[in-house]
């Protein structure tokens, strides 16, 4: 066996685990096996490790019960949501012994959680996994993987300057961070009507998934949930700041029309909710909200993780489709301009009660996707899951590539990447010591 350090050249090299992705999912599922004494190479596309989780706001929060949990989503590929509802207080403990938390539990969402800084999280888990021998290999890319009939897993990669190697484990952790990066996938969210923007890390394009498939496991693609937010028509991020600083919050105290003027879902359900709702109803919608709501929204942080700035002005500033009316004339003759001048009836209506509070906001919206909620099938240890509910013994998903964690609702995305990664680091080093235990060794 060759065993080496990301510096040094080798050809080809045996790990007890392989872990593909080095997000939050990827670096707990690495760190938990390393822990459990397992020998981990790490590999992400990306130049850096962190994915999403370092553009992210950082509260680790989860729904309390399993009651709330079903209040918020209800959908038939809700399959595996209590894994994180039930997760949650271990989760909290073990990231806790990693970096402590920055403050008191509070609410979030439909449930409540901590921030933690994860920039210094994922370094203490990177030190862990070296510390114990193993390896972090980001922009790697993988170009292809089997597995041996006795269940051997070999992947082919290849790094920056460098030839190719060749790998092999006897567990394999896939934890790529989802399928949203890739456009088609958007605008399939959306029904095909139009692309709508990516709201997290640009290499989660659906690799983990394929790798899966090619390996003999299924994917539920039907589930077309996602974690996302509204963002004004026309606007385009240009940074990671821009997912937070164009995320319409406030739509949960604003009012959604489409362009028959129709309303079309419960807007208190959140934005991220409204997100979906929009992307099943046609991929676009009015949103109008009074003077009262954009004070708040300017002022006021509308869920704990946003921060305060005025996204009116921002959307306005950065190319988004939003106006600002005095009146009911004001409001005709804007319509038009936003493609929804067949509101004028309802609007009517809709805007009496929101001109007495002074001017109304207007912006057409469209979704933004951070994770899918579609993925890898897997049973309930996580185990990748054939077609005919086989699990594939030493094939892991964790975070957003595990599918139907979600499917109407949200509960949490950085601790179900935590929970089902550090679940499925610690099956896989079990799985990699049971092999190891057998006459004829490892692989
Ligand atoms: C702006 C923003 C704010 C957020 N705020 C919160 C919050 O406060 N609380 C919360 O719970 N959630 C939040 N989230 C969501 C949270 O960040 C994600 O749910 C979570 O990080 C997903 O973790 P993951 O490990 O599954 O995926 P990712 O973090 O996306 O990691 C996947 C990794 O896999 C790598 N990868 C992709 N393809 C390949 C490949 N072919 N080979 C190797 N590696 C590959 C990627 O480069 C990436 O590093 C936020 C997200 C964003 C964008």
């Amino acid at each position: 066996m060759t065993y080496l350090s990301p510096g040094t050249g080798y050809d080809y090299a045996e790990f007890d685990v392989i872990v593909v992705g080095a997000g939050m999912a990827g670096m707990s599922a690495a760190t938990a096996a390393a822990h459990r004494g397992a020998r981990v190479a790490v590999l992400d596309r990306a130049p850096a490790i962190g994915g999403s989780a370092l553009m992210s706001s950082g509260y680790v929060w989860a729904i309390a019960s399993a009651d709330e949990l079903l209040a918020e989503d209800s959908g038939e590929f809700q399959r595996h949501g209590q894994v994180i509802v039930e997760g949650y207080a271990e989760i909290q403990r073990w990231l806790e012994t990693l970096s402590p938390s920055l403050g008191d539990e509070t609410p979030v969402l439909a449930g409540r959680g901590r921030k933690f800084d994860l920039g210094l999280m994922f370094l203490a888990m990177a030190r862990d996994i070296q510390r114990r021998n193993g390896v972090i290999l980001p922009g790697t890319r993988i170009r292809d993987a089997d597995r041996t009939r006795e269940g051997t897993y070999h992947l082919e990669i290849d790094r920056e300057g460098a030839d190719t190697k060749h790998l092999s484990s006897a567990a394999l952790v896939l934890a790529t961070g989802g399928r949203q990066a890739d456009p088609e996938v958007r605008r399939r969210l959306a029904g095909g009507a139009g692309t709508p923007v990516l709201r997290g890390n640009p290499y989660s394009d659906g690799a983990g998934v394929a790798l899966a498939c090619s390996l003999g496991a299924s994917a539920n693609l039907s589930n077309l949930g996602f974690y996302g937010h509204l963002f004004a028509v026309g606007v385009s991020p240009v940074a990671p700041i821009d997912f937070t600083s164009f995320a319409l919050y406030h739509s949960e105290h604003s009012i959604l029309l489409d362009r028959a003027g129709r309303r079309f879902t419960d807007e208190s359900r959140g934005d991220h909710n409204n997100a979906m709702a929009v992307a099943g109803h046609g991929g676009s919608a009015l949103l109008i909200w009074s003077q009262k709501v954009q004070e708040q929204a300017a002022t006021t942080a509308f869920v704990t993780a946003s921060r305060r700035m005025n996204r009116f002005e921002i959307s306005k500033d950065r190319g988004g489709r939003v106006a600002r009316a005095a009146d009911r004339e004001e409001i005709r003759s804007i319509l038009p301009d936003l493609g929804y001048q067949d509101c004028l009836g309802t609007l009517s209506d809709v805007v009496s009660p929101l001109l007495r509070e002074g001017d109304v906001y207007l912006a057409e919206v469209s979704p933004a996707v951070t994770f899918t909620f579609g993925g890898i099938s897997v049973d309930g240890d996580g185990v990748a899951q054939d077609a005919s509910g086989n699990a594939i013994a030493g094939l892991y998903a964790a975070g957003a590539d595990m599918g139907d964690i979600y499917h109407r609702g949200y509960g949490g995305g950085l601790s179900a990447a935590a929970i089902t990664g550090r679940r499925a680091g610690h099956a896989a080093a079990g799985v990699a010591r049971r092999k190891a235990a057998r006459p004829g060794g490892a692989n």
